[in-house]
């Protein structure tokens, strides 16, 4: 088989049933692939109490700096119902120009399009290039995301590997293939406040305090409030309460908690601790205004803003976006939280794949063309970031 062929990389992919965390035969089709063109290439598996086992994969070939590293990940969401499916999720079938599949666009095609490039550049200059590309390939990115790339990281950090610069390929298109290039994500802060008053009757309210009424105005001042504008890449912070608790099933009686669910977007204007102090600050002033409790606890898993400033390495992702596609990409920084938020501990990194649209959905799929197309984007960031 030719391997500087992304569409047969992308669909041998497809066919591995690698629906989080199973491996599926993905991984083990890239350390062929990968081998076979002269990287070197090591599978490792990451454990940790109470999640599952993951398989990942680290490739690299050349040697010092520069040192660029394409991550990405190899899990998908499950199919859902198969039979909605116009071609089954898994067979990796191209009807009118189109690959059908589960991870057509997220983000197997990219896995696809970044290796068949990789191998074609080595080709090119007889397996001499100026410094080192290496790929970071996970099987826990849908999932809990704790046996994958943050473990990787490390694992690569430790045996001395310095990388000066990350590519991402998950799918940052939201309609055409060179929309927008992703610079930074926004944080994530999630939790719930609870408010305690006290329980009792309600035809005797001057015994009781209800936590509804406290509660509510705690909201009220907490979205009143304009956390910034958004700033020259973010658009403005937003806080959401995404579910109110009370549980009370009775007519008869004040409840003595109340509970309120939230998440606030947050841009590089704020930190998780600035915002943690600035919710338990409020929550404190409201709590003593009203004789209640208020506690405020954090969900797992959240996450810091983050940017990677425009510069040389912007500049060479953009201009290989315009060359191929003919568009200027937008520097975006919208969008959920990705692996991103691990590596830009370690390295500036930017996202560019494919279109986003139909990921995680029935019939997931992409033009061939597009799969082509963002080959010859990265195929150009490698002749340009090594030339
Ligand atoms: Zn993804």
């Amino acid at each position: 088989m030719d391997h500087s062929d992304p569409i047969a990389i992308a669909q041998e992919l497809i066919r591995c049933r690698s629906v989080t965390p199973e491996e599926g035969g993905a991984l083990r089709y890239l350390v062929k692939v990968l081998a076979d063109a002269g990287f070197t290439v090591r599978r490792m598996t990451f454990t940790e109490p109470g999640t599952p086992d993951v398989d990942n994969l680290f490739a690299k070939v050349g040697a010092g700096a520069p040192h660029l590293v394409f991550a990405g990940h190899t899990d998908v969401v499950p199919p859902g119902d198969e039979a909605a499916w116009r071609h089954p999720p898994f067979a990796g079938e191209i009807a009118d120009g189109v690959l059908y599949g589960r991870g057509a666009v997220d983000m197997k095609g990219a896995i696809a399009a970044f290796i068949a490039a990789a191998i074609d550049y080595v080709r090119a200059n007889d397996g001499r290039i100026r410094g080192s590309i290496s790929l970071l390939l996970t099987g826990d990115e849908e999932g809990p995301s704790v046996n994958g790339t943050a473990k990787l990281l490390a694992w690569a950090a430790e045996r001395g590997e310095k990388f000066d610069h990350c590519l991402l390929g998950e799918p940052t298109n939201p309609d055409n293939l060179g929309d927008a290039i992703k610079i930074g994500r926004r944080g994530s802060l999630s939790g719930t406040i609870t408010v305690t008053g006290k329980q009792g009757h309600v035809a005797y309210p001057h015994l009781a305090k209800n936590p509804i009424h406290s509660l509510m105005r705690i909201m009220t001042e907490l979205m009143s409030e304009t956390l910034d504008h958004g700033t020259d890449h973010f658009d403005a912070s937003n806080l959401e309460f995404t579910s109110v608790d009370v549980g009370n099933r009775a007519t008869n009686v004040i409840p003595s908690q109340a509970r309120a669910r939230f998440n606030i977007r947050f841009n590089d204007r704020h930190t998780l601790q600035s915002l943690r102090s600035w919710l338990e600050m409020r929550c404190a002033k409201a709590a003593a205004a009203n004789d209640v409790t208020c506690e405020v606890e954090y969900a797992q898993g959240n996450s810091e803003a983050f940017l990677t400033q425009p510069g040389p390495f912007v500049d060479i992702v953009r201009s290989a976006v315009r060359d191929v596609t003919g568009r200027q990409p937008a520097l975006s920084t919208s969008g959920g939280t990705s692996d991103a938020r691990f590596i830009k501990n370690y390295c500036p990194v930017l996202e560019f794949g494919l279109v986003g649209q139909t990921m995680h959905q029935v019939d997931e799929r992409v033009p061939v063309a597009d799969v082509t197309a963002l080959t010859a984007i990265y195929r150009r960031v490698l002749e340009t970031y090594f030339a």
